[in-house]
């Protein structure tokens, strides 16, 4: 008997996550274009939104004429249901979001973080920033907090995250944050893998079931996705593109390694040669400026221009290798850095890409800027709470934000 309870658990929760997916994603639709999608009966269809709509996860969104018939009514996710926070633990700062269930955006709180900041002031920094965020919404249903981070995450009944560039050796993340009084279902991954979930919901990867999401920014990662699904390796570290060697013997890169990718195209790395040829400091308070004021001299700077075009290449390398291994439909460069490189050079990039690439993967793929600027890393990561909620077909308890407080003292 037991094994028939769980197979008939298991199909309701199917079905459930795959209407719910399917009005996520493409809705809104009629319960008709549903059964039409999905394969599954009108009966079951029917049976099933009603019972979305009872739990308020989704509603009408008016009608539509059908062929001689009654008009249909459209049916969609209901924005209101529960909300999501996003946080993006980057190597100069925190940013922490609040949205709805629709991924409208809400609250953006920013906090500065110190050069290499040690895990302690990165989590009181979330711990506030979430603090902010929920100030006026502390009714609200919280489906979760999703958090990318600057390094690789170890999943397991322990998260610990490895970001040896802000000098993290397996931090027990979650448990910092529960310690800290953070009570809400907490889900962490690498922020380039959140910003690629991110690209691939709602950007420049929409559609594509085989893309490579390079994020560019102070480090570089990438997520790559095969078939629909973020690839990750044994222990989840798959993806560390930046990290590929690129020269060997080359550049000490920040990992403790020589030539890898990230010392030549990551915005550290680039201010570098820049510096060196140039001779003298690059003006501008923070890597961010300092870059742009690269960008800026290059139509009247030789060295700028040269500098600019080696990066080019080195990119452009970098990317061959991507199609080379995973046979992408699709590259989408973001990042700042990368939006940044790629708005200015993207032709150049798609032309050293060519020259290092076999031709016919090359022919297959093609290689664009990302289309959510600079704040995809904490919508990828609320991005990550929506992904559990349709996974499991909304089946799991819903929490209340009023933990951020509780360590307020
Ligand atoms: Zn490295």
């Amino acid at each position: 008997m037991a094994s028939k309870r769980t197979t008939v658990r298991d199909l309701r929760r199917h079905n459930r996550s795959l209407l719910l997916s399917k009005l996520y994603f493409d809705g809104p639709l009629s319960r008709h274009e549903l059964s039409q999608l999905t394969g599954l009966s009108a009966a079951t269809v029917s049976n099933v939104t009603a019972e979305l709509g009872e739990e308020r996860l989704i509603t009408e969104a008016g009608q539509v004429e059908s062929d001689g018939g009654r008009p249909r009514v459209l049916l969609r996710v209901d924005p209101a249901y529960g909300h999501v926070a996003g946080v993006d633990i980057g190597e100069t700062g925190v940013k922490v979001e609040l949205f709805d269930l629709a991924m409208n955006r809400l609250a953006t709180v920013d906090h500065p973080l110190p050069k290499a900041p040690d895990p302690a002031t990165a989590v009181e920094q979330v711990t506030s920033g979430l603090r902010e965020v929920f100030a006026g919404f502390e009714d609200a249903s919280v489906l979760g907090v999703g958090i990318g981070v600057p390094g690789t995450v170890e999943q397991g009944e322990r998260v610990l995250v490895h970001a040896p560039t802000v000098g993290w050796d397996a931090v027990p993340l979650v448990s910092l944050l529960q310690e800290a009084g953070v009570s809400l279902p907490l889900f962490v991954d690498n922020g380039a893998k959140t910003q690629g979930q991110a690209e691939m919901w709602f950007g420049a990867g929409r559609g594509a079931r085989h893309a490579v999401i390079a994020l560019i920014g102070s480090g570089v990662g990438a997520a790559v996705v095969t078939d629909g699904t973020t690839y990750r390796g044994s222990t989840s570290s798959a993806g560390e593109w930046g990290h590929t060697t690129i020269a060997y013997g080359g550049q000490q890169c920040r990992c403790g390694a020589l030539g890898c990718l990230e010392a030549y195209i990551g915005a550290g790395g680039v201010l570098a040669r820049y510096r060196k040829v140039r001779g003298k400091d690059v003006p501008g308070e923070d890597e961010q400026a300092q870059f742009a004021a690269l960008l800026e001299a290059a139509p009247r700077s030789k060295t700028a221009a040269k500098v600019l075009d080696e990066t080019a290449g080195y990119l452009g390398a970098g990317i061959a290798n991507l199609i080379n291994l995973f046979n992408p439909e699709r590259i989408v460069i973001g990042g700042w850095a990368g939006s940044a490189l790629g708005e200015q050079l993207l032709p150049r990039i798609r032309s050293v890409a060519g020259e290092h690439a076999l031709r016919h993967p090359f022919s297959q793929t093609s290689i664009q800027l990302g289309s959510l600027g600079l704040d995809a890393v904490a919508t990828g990561a609320a991005t990550l709470p929506v992904a559990d909620l349709l996974a499991q077909g909304a089946t799991s308890k819903i929490a209340k934000p009023g933990a951020p407080n509780s360590d307020a003292a």
